[in-house]
């Protein structure tokens, strides 16, 4: 998909990784492996029933998980790092928002694979994030028809956007009943279970579901008395 001048500073729904890929300068920092980007965001906390580790220590970093999802493109990318250092209170505010609305992300989608309910305080804050999303949002003329597509990324919360949006259009999908958490029990990332028979268990089979083969193995191993 080609972009024009005129487009630097909006983003496209539907803008490929590819053309991404191409205007990335800074190797990824983060482990995609969610196949959406909001379960992606919520992945940013670690660890986050056992030992969590925040991802997302500064405001940069929260750019940096733009860039590396996709949703920023490195002209977006530069002026809101240099942006944040002029301006550290509203960048620090953004970011404080960013990991309110990934909360709010996690306990809605936690419920749900659990058979609970939505938090109502979960929900009423994706709804203002999404409503939020919504006012910056507009339609444009393409080849085969429309887009939707974002206003230009120059405030700090804007990145939060695609993020609510992807969240709230994943709720109301069909595709709700294949998010699941990695059945590691110290590691329960969420992704999106988009295997054919929608078995997936492990958020990588390389972190997690190699560790759990080789403790099952161990186990065996020891209760056989090989061990
Ligand atoms: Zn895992």
């Amino acid at each position: 998909m080609q972009r024009g001048s005129d487009e630097i500073g909006g983003i496209l729904l539907t803008e490929t990784k590819e053309t991404m890929k191409i205007s990335r300068r800074r190797p990824p920092r983060f482990e995609l492996i969610a196949g959406n980007v909001s379960l992606d965001f919520v992945n940013t906390l670690d660890d986050r029933h056992i030992n969590p580790k925040e991802l997302l220590e500064t405001y940069l970093d929260l750019v940096r998980f733009g860039e590396d999802a996709g949703l920023l493109s490195s002209p977006q990318v530069d002026p809101l790092f240099e942006r944040s250092y002029v301006e550290p209170d509203l960048a620090a505010r953004a970011l404080h928002q960013a990991r309110e609305l990934r909360e709010a992300i996690h306990d809605v989608f936690w419920a749900l694979i659990n058979k609970r309910p939505a938090p109502p305080a979960a929900l009423a804050r994706l709804n203002a994030d999404t409503q939020a999303a919504a006012g910056h949002m507009h339609l444009v003329p393409t080849k085969n028809g429309f887009e939707w597509r974002f206003d230009d990324f120059g405030d700090f919360d804007s990145l939060l956007w695609p993020i609510a949006r992807a969240a709230a259009d994943l709720l109301a999908s069909d595709q709700l009943a294949y998010v699941r958490a990695c059945s590691s029990k110290t590691c329960e990332w969420f992704f999106l279970d988009t295997s054919k028979n929608h078995h997936r268990r492990w958020c990588d089979m390389t972190r997690c579901g190699n560790r759990a083969k080789v403790q099952r193995f161990y186990v065996r191993k020891k209760s056989s008395g090989e061990l």
